[in-house]
């Protein structure tokens, strides 16, 4: 993640941005999966109001760094991710092209432990350093956890390798996996 997407999101968090909470359905989180945690960023003309000039001129800065004409930003409440939004087309993309991003998932048929081990893998995905690009998806295809070797769910692959299988571990125990990935 380059350092303005890092400073805006850290600015957007600091601030609880976007004010207006309104949901934007359907545009779905590349790194966590959800769909209905994107908020769309106000643009800067529109928090006059409510920011000091100074802080003010850096949203405005890094606002124009990271956009062209006709995009917008939006970032997801749920993972806290900023990504780039495209409205009309009802699809978000990553802000920062170019960095790999790390590919977590977790394999589960929908049942409470898969659940468990998915928000505790968000939860640990999000406490590392911005820099690091980390997606965490749910799977949900039984052919793909056979092709895997995953015959007890749930199940924790990162990038591709299988780290651990019929465990709800915790935070702490994938922030190691993570941690050994890299
Ligand atoms: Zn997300």
């Amino acid at each position: 993640m380059n350092e303005s997407v890092q400073k805006l999101r850290q600015f957007v968090i600091e601030y609880g941005l976007p004010k207006t909470d309104m949901a934007l359905f359907g545009i779905k989180c590349l790194y966590c999966g959800k769909s209905d945690r994107i908020r769309q960023l106000e643009i800067p003309d529109e928090l006059h109001e409510k920011m000091d000039s100074k802080d003010m001129k850096r949203y405005s800065d890094l606002w124009k760094r990271l956009t062209q004409s006709g995009d917008s930003l939006g970032v997801c409440k749920f993972c806290q991710n900023l990504l780039k939004l495209y409205l009309e087309k009802g699809k978000a993309e990553a802000l920062y092209k170019g960095g790999e991003i790390m590919q977590v998932e977790v394999l589960g048929p929908g049942c409470k432990r898969c659940d468990d081990l998915y928000e505790n893998t968000v939860a640990a995905a999000s406490e590392f350093d911005p820099s690091v690009d980390i997606a965490v998806k749910k799977v949900k295809d039984i052919n793909y956890f056979a092709k895997m070797g995953v015959f007890m769910t749930p199940g924790l692959v990162i990038e591709g390798k299988v780290v651990s299988v019929g465990k709800v571990l915790t935070v702490e125990e994938i922030k190691e996996k993570i941690k050994e990935s890299m």
